[in-house]
């Protein structure tokens, strides 16, 4: 663990801490590459105004701890792990319900996905809307022929496994 003094390049931000030369904190990191890689990807921001530009604070000549200095460390975002925002859940959940309703009004036809959809995007066969499985290779030749097809968010547990 290192703990970084950084520095916000928000020229209002300073101004509102008062401070010269950016509001400053102290960030905390497991390593210096994960310092640049959380600088890298826009997840280290300013506690006081949330800007992504902060750089590493310049040694600085002793400069005083002010009483009101934020004890605020620059916090990591991520979502693996641990349990996740309420909104996400919610958004998760929203998508899974939107999905069911969907494939209410989709056939499942397994295995055939591939040759169904081609053969009605051809003309081959009566339009209607299908889910099904598809190998990765196949999904991506479909879509190279042009052939409308989209992922599921979730994983559909065919009818023939459901009991
Ligand atoms: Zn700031």
């Amino acid at each position: 663990m290192i703990v970084y003094d950084l520095c916000c390049q928000n020229a209002a931000c300073a101004r509102a801490a008062n401070q010269t030369g950016g509001f400053r904190f102290e960030g905390w990191f497991s390593s210096s590459d994960d310092f640049l890689r959380q600088q890298e990807r826009g997840l280290v921001s300013c506690p006081a105004c949330g800007s992504v530009d902060v750089i590493k604070a310049p040694m600085a000549p002793a400069v005083p701890k002010k009483g009101n200095q934020l004890p605020a460390a620059a916090q990591p975002t991520a979502m693996a792990g641990g349990k996740l925002p309420p909104e996400a859940v919610e958004m998760l959940q929203a998508l899974a319900k939107a999905q069911a309703e969907a494939l209410q009004q989709s056939r499942w036809v397994g295995a055939d996905f591939a040759e169904q959809s081609r053969a009605m995007f051809y003309g081959e066969r009566e339009a209607e809307v299908i889910h099904g499985q598809a190998s990765l290779q196949e999904a991506r030749e479909l879509l190279e022929e042009g052939v409308p097809v989209m992922p599921l968010p979730f994983p559909v547990v065919p009818p023939e496994q459901a009991n």
